[in-house]
């Protein structure tokens, strides 16, 4: 259950804002830079959560922290999980991520009853098991995490054993040694917040510099259209 009054009563229309506005936020700041959370929920405030107040923004950005945590999702650090989600919400913006093509499915269990916390514990007690698993046994029935969309580590690092400490992009070694390796990060070339897969086909390893420009570049698009141009195993989703 929701435990502010304030929280009550969110659209739809309010909640998916805020998983956009979370999305982008992410897309802009992929290292987890420090950003202006008040000039953001500003925007915010400007829009659809024009009756929202930033305490409240704030709050359900770190709802979504939560669930994205409890996803496998990355979060962004800057939002502490807040883990008290209502679970009327919780399975709310699963659909809203599901709908954004960030998870391959919602489980049942999420869109219907539960807190996210003990969805591997109610399988159990639905089908009176004697023991109920603890927290972080494997689940029980059909209903799994396992379901969910989640950045594939084995992914991120077969790109970066495959590129060999070398920019994908500008040919450069890793400008930096991080763990006796050149420092590369692993970019979505269709980014995942734009329903972008999680495959080796999508997935390049960059130089800081050459990822900002993807992201963040006037010729940004440019970009992007040469690196499907110059590493071969990339595939237009
Ligand atoms: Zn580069
Ligand atoms: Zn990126």
């Amino acid at each position: 259950m929701d435990t502010k009054k304030e929280q009550k009563g969110w659209t739809n229309d309010e909640l998916e804002a805020s998983v956009d506005a979370y999305l982008a936020i992410q897309a802009r700041y992929p290292n987890d830079e420090k950003f202006n959370k008040s000039a953001e929920h500003k925007l915010l405030q400007g829009g659809v959560l024009a009756s929202r107040n930033t305490k409240s923004i704030d709050y359900r950005l770190q709802n979504i922290s939560a669930l994205f945590d409890e996803l496998g999702l990355k979060p962004i650090i800057h939002y502490k999980p807040k883990v008290n989600i209502g679970s009327g919400i919780a399975a709310r913006l699963t659909k809203i991520l599901e709908t954004k093509g960030l998870l391959t499915q919602s489980t049942e269990l999420l869109a219907t009853e539960g807190d996210v916390r003990s969805r591997h514990v109610k399988p159990a007690k639905a089908q009176n098991f004697v023991d109920v698993p603890e927290d972080d046994s494997p689940p029980q029935q059909g209903v799994t995490v396992t379901r969910y969309f989640v950045r594939n580590s084995k992914i991120k690092g077969w790109i970066l054993e495959n590129a060999k400490g070398i920019c994908e992009a500008c040919d450069q070694p890793g400008p930096f040694e991080m763990d006796g390796k050149p420092y590369l990060e692993v970019h979505h070339v269709k980014h995942l917040a734009q329903q972008g897969k999680d495959r080796k086909n999508n997935t390049v390893a960059l130089c800081p510099n050459c990822h900002r420009r993807c992201h963040h570049s006037s010729d940004r698009v440019e970009f992007t259209d040469s690196l499907y141009k110059k590493v071969k195993r990339l595939k237009r989703q």
